[in-house]
């Protein structure tokens, strides 16, 4: 049984319930104060390391010159360079993570939904975008999950954010212990499923990669699969591509089960094609066929055990 490490996940402080908005505020997200029990967190609020205080006057963020600026019409002050200088100081201090969790809609944090004007009074609506800090960190961080709690609402987004976090957190662990080639090894086997819903196409390259593992040092050979790897899931999985990985599963099992079970599960599969259902019920199926069957080697696949069953139903 998949016993789990704690992700490495970088949060907007805001979001563990401190009082650090502009307004003082606080915000009791159910979802990312679970999730932080299971993590190891480290807090980070731009506006505060940029040094504003709470309260605050409120930041906007505008056009100018296609550049997106952010500025404090109340005080009249230019923040941009103190958000870039920090947001790139911060970033490259980091350790290796896993994630970050950052508040919606934030001129700083948002990485969905956050307000851009025309002008520098933020009366003259622009678009919808991303905050600067947030920008950022999709630019340094690449292939690292990073969501803010807004999108997390959506079970799709939820379910994906929760499975990358807690794999990646699997082969950063496993890089801090002596290097074992046996470890890697292991760690693919027990991905394999969750790599041919992801991509079939990196699949292949990592199991080539680790065919041809003499080609390599240990630490050369560790650095490449982690990139591929974190490439890998950086792939929105199709609903096809987990339909191909449950029927393979299914298959391992399909010839110890009564007609009725086999015609209630092709029936849920059916209705997960067409969009009427999530991933979930389908999955808890078939873990429960593994631990019926006692089949160790399908109980060991991240893919039937993503991240903690007490992450499942949180409102
Ligand atoms: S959204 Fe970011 S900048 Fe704003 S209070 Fe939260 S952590 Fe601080």
């Amino acid at each position: 049984m998949r016993k789990f490490n704690k992700p490495k996940i970088i949060y907007s402080t805001c979001l563990t319930s401190e009082p650090v908005r502009y307004d003082g505020g606080i915000i009791r997200d159910a979802f990312a104060l679970k999730l932080k029990e299971f993590c190891e967190v480290i807090t980070v609020c731009p506006e505060i390391s940029i040094g504003l205080g709470v309260p605050r006057d409120k930041i906007i963020l505008y056009v100018e010159e296609n550049r997106i600026k952010v500025y404090q019409p109340k005080t009249g002050l230019d923040l941009t360079n103190k958000m870039l200088d920090f947001s790139e100081d911060f970033l490259g201090k980091l350790p290796e993570v896993d994630g970050f969790l950052l508040k919606s809609k934030s001129p700083s944090c948002g990485l969905s939904n956050t307000m851009i004007y025309k002008d520098k009074e933020g009366k003259i609506f622009h678009s919808k975008g991303i905050g600067l800090f947030a920008h950022k960190v999709l630019e340094k961080f690449p292939n690292i999950p990073a969501e803010d709690e807004g999108r997390l609402r959506n079970p799709e987004i939820r379910e994906r954010f929760l499975t990358r976090i807690f794999v990646l957190a699997d082969l950063r662990i496993l890089k801090e212990r002596p290097p074992k080639i046996r470890d890697l090894i292991e760690f693919h086997q027990n991905n394999k499923y969750l790599l041919m819903a992801y991509s079939q196409k990196h699949l292949k390259e990592l199991g080539n990669l680790l065919a041809n593992q003499t080609k390599y040092s240990f630490e050369e050979l560790i650095e490449k699969y982690t990139i591929f790897f974190r490439e890998a899931l950086s792939v929105i999985p199709k609903r096809g591509n987990h339909t191909n990985v449950i029927f393979h599963i299914y298959g391992y099992f399909s010839k110890k089960l009564k007609e009725g079970e086999k015609n209630h599960f092709l029936y849920l599969l059916n209705l997960y094609r067409k969009a009427k259902i999530n991933l979930r019920p389908i999955i808890e199926i078939l873990k429960s066929w593994a631990y019926r069957f006692d089949d160790q080697y399908l109980l060991n696949q991240t893919y039937l055990n993503p991240y903690p069953d007490e992450l499942t139903h949180i409102e």
